[in-house]
């Protein structure tokens, strides 16, 4: 259902962002794929993107920390895809808990320009092409914690409340001409990302993983984690908002637009 468009999905080297470029390719859509990886990891991921036949996923690297290789990784797509990039999903990020009195600004600082100042460049750079063929789709991936907050989560709630706000003001710019933007704030996903937690609530409470674990999900009323695996397109559809519909069906997940 997707043959023909492209893609740019940020941080798809692993996680959440993987689980979308591998449902994406599965549905025949053209793969640009981003994000930090090993010699090692590359050579699995291509390996991977391989099986899915028909299609093509390109690797470009890019640190989105740093905008003028955000302005590039945009280049190098809008070179490789002709027609534009049809579908971006903006899904780069990390986390780092602390105080907000020993908070490093240059965490702060990072985290700011991966989760917020990033999306909005790619926004920036890749929407005049879909506008121009009168078809896209933006999908940034916030977090719950676009919508509430947890302590010691200052720079990265921020961030994702941001992103919200991206999301609104892109979603009415672009009313009418055959792009929507939508963002999706998971709860908690058993990723890297995650389990950089776990392990840290281990180490600050003197807790197993197991207990660590249920710190973690004390907060999700399904009381467990979303596995990538469950974001999916369903065969046969045409539909980009499968993509995000599986957020929706867990109680904890919500969908800021369904304008899909
Ligand atoms: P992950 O650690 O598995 O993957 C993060 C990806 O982002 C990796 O590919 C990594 O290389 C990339 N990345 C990180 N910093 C980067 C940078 N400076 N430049 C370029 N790429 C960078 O994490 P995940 O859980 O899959 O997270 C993906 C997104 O989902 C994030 O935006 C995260 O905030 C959001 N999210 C995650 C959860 C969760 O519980 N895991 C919940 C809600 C939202």
């Amino acid at each position: 259902p997707l043959r023909g468009r492209s893609a740019l999905v940020t941080g798809s080297t692993s996680g959440i962002g993987l689980g979308i470029a591998r449902a994406l390719a599965a549905s025949g859509c053209d793969i640009i794929y981003t994000g930090f990886a090993d010699d090692k990891v590359l050579a699995e991921l291509q390996a991977d993107f391989r099986k899915y036949a028909g299609i093509t996923a390109r690797y470009f690297p890019a640190d989105l920390t740093k905008p003028t290789d955000v302005e590039r990784l945009c280049t190098m797509a809008r070179e490789h895809c002709a027609d534009g990039v049809d579908i971006v999903v903006n899904n780069a990020g990390f986390q780092h808990t602390s105080p907000i009195e020993s908070f490093p600004l240059a965490t702060w600082d990072a985290m700011m320009a991966a989760m917020l100042t990033a999306p909005f460049l790619i926004i920036k750079h890749l929407l005049p092409a879909m506008k121009a063929k009168g078809w896209g789709r933006i999908i940034n991936i916030s977090s719950v914690h676009g919508l509430v907050a947890s302590v010691e989560k200052c720079a990265y709630v921020s961030a994702k409340h941001g992103v919200n706000g991206l999301t609104k003001v892109v979603a009415l710019e672009t009313a009418g001409s055959g792009v929507t933007c939508n963002s999706v704030c998971p709860g908690a996903v058993l990723t890297p990302l995650a389990e950089k937690q776990i392990r840290q609530l281990m180490k600050d409470h003197n807790v197993d993983w197991n207990d660590a674990q249920a710190m973690l999900l004390s907060i999700q009323p399904s009381n467990d984690f979303v596995s990538t695996k469950q974001v999916t397109i369903k065969k046969k559809s045409n539909k980009i908002y499968k993509l995000v519909a599986i957020f929706n069906n867990i109680r904890y997940f919500r969908m800021l637009s369904v304008l899909l």
